[in-house]
């Protein structure tokens, strides 16, 4: 049962070949027996799945239907969730139970999706690695001893050991997409403002997306379907009307027009995986796509200008944690600023504190010029070279990574290294751009991503591209070995 897709569960459920019930309690024990080794949940939610089954069985039984009416799911523990920890990977929110829940999360529960739990990720979303946890790191499940990627880590690790098919996540520089790439899973980053950003704990606003992490394109859609939408809670969610992306996977991609950029193919890019962006260029060439070769010229200026507006955002948005309102408070401080002091110090882990002080400092006056403000310019040419090329192709493809996923610590000690990993992703969420990361293949049994972007609100278009490769090919159909 657990190996069944999102779209499988639908059909099952509708056929009555097993109810929401059962299934949920299927995956709520398997769950508890393999997690222990990879480490992707910080709570699970049994009595409210087992409530939640139930309440969708009978709705079924009376007659109503929808692709995720008794789906099981799990959230990234930074979309609110009423009554329930809402931690953020962090010590700082261990305490926090949320006093209301994020769109994304009520949409999902009116549409009659099963919320099985609470997943890992890196603390408040800072990270590519998912190490940096106050609840440990997760494991890739196709080798233990490697990282599933970050920060959506947990729902990555779970969704690819079958612990449940399919899970949200939130990428501001890539973290849907590299751990899907990391985990054989198709992952999609929507256009900013495309899925409420409301009850989603902020790490950088201007970055951060809510999406879906699944096994294929087809999944993708029926989540996404669930998510998106104008929510007049998020100022910056968009009143654009969703498609039908389940409608469009089918689509023909003859004469599609795929943009393949020069600068993706440089020194830093493992050329196994370059061997197999060209193999998945090949299949997408026989399904009738036409390749042409662009150029993104500022592309090497985006991991700086991203690392320094993102941490900006950060130490912002994380000011409210002060230990008075919610959250960590230190024990016996001795005046106000000693509580600010020690609550901050012990509530975040030592990733979080860099970023505020990297951010802060670009913001102080006197470097706001010369840091946050050159970063911004930067973030308009970044855009402007997509906006040219979208001009001459309708989508754009490459690697989502420039190497597998590397061993647990490897890159601890030097925070620099795991931001260059980056290089390939970030560019989309400067440019808020939709985002797409879908399974290629392998490289000494780690699993590769081939990333794909197109213009603003083209997730269809995405979704219908990768749905086409996957009937074509069997990458995301592989299992790890021991789930
Ligand atoms: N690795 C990036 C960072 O640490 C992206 C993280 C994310 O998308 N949440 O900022």
């Amino acid at each position: 049962m657990h190996q069944m897709t999102l779209a499988e569960i639908a059909r099952g459920l509708a056929d009555k070949k097993f109810s929401s019930e059962e299934l949920t309690k299927v995956l709520l024990a398997r769950i508890t027996q393999l997690d222990p080794q990879l480490n992707s949940f910080i709570s699970l939610t049994e009595a409210l799945a087992i409530e939640q089954a139930k309440a969708a069985d009978a709705r079924r039984a009376n007659g109503e239907s929808g692709a995720l009416l008794g789906a099981p799911i799990a959230h990234k523990d930074l979309f609110c969730t009423q009554g329930i920890r809402t931690s953020c990977g962090s010590k700082m929110l261990d305490n926090f139970k949320a006093p209301y829940d994020a769109t994304v999360v009520a949409k999902l529960a009116a549409a009659g999706a099963v919320t099985l739990g609470k997943t890992n990720m890196d603390e408040f979303a800072m990270g590519s690695a998912n190490e940096s946890s106050w609840y440990g790191a997760v494991k890739n499940p196709w080798n233990l001893e490697h990282v599933p990627g970050g920060s959506s880590g947990g729902s990555a690790a779970a969704v690819a050991a079958r612990l449940l098919p399919a899970a949200t996540a939130t990428d501001t520089g890539g973290s849907i997409r590299q751990p899907a790439a990391f985990t054989n899973l198709t992952g999609l980053k929507p256009t900013y403002g495309r899925v409420s950003r409301w009850g989603m704990i902020a790490y950088a606003s201007s970055l951060d997306q809510g999406g879906p992490l699944a096994r294929t394109a087809e999944d993708c859609a029926i989540l996404l379907q669930g998510m998106a939408g104008f929510d007049q809670n998020d100022s910056t969610s968009i009143d654009e009307p969703v498609p039908d992306y389940s409608a469009s996977l089918g689509d023909s991609l003859q004469g599609l027009r795929i943009g393949v950029p020069k600068e993706y193919f440089s020194a830093g890019l493992d050329p196994r995986i370059a061997e197999l962006i060209q193999n998945s260029i090949k299949e997408l060439q026989k399904l009738g796509a036409v390749i042409k070769e662009i150029s993104l010229p500022n592309m090497q200026h985006a991991i700086p200008a991203y690392y320094v507006i993102a941490p900006a955002e950060a130490s912002s948005n994380l000011s409210r944690f002060d230990g008075v309102r919610f959250g960590h408070r230190c024990e016996h401080p001795k005046d106000l600023i000693d509580l600010y002091k020690r609550s901050r110090g012990e509530g975040f882990g030592a990733e979080v504190q860099r970023r505020i002080m990297v951010g802060a400092y670009a913001l102080s006056a006197g470097y706001y010029d010369a840091y946050y403000l050159k970063a911004q310019k930067i973030r308009r040419l970044v855009k402007n070279d997509f906006m040219a090329a979208f001009n001459e192709v309708d989508i754009i493809l490459g690697p989502t990574t420039p190497n597998p996923a590397w061993k647990l610590g490897a890159k601890n000690s030097d925070p620099v290294a795991a931001y260059l990993e980056d290089v390939y992703t970030i560019t989309a969420n400067l440019a808020g751009l939709p985002g797409l990361s879908m399974p290629a293949g392998f490289v000494d049994g780690l699993p590769v991503g081939v990333q794909l972007l197109a213009p603003y609100f083209q997730e269809g278009r995405l979704l219908n591209v990768a749905h086409q490769y996957q009937l074509n090919t069997d990458w995301h159909t592989r299992t790890p070995t021991g789930f």
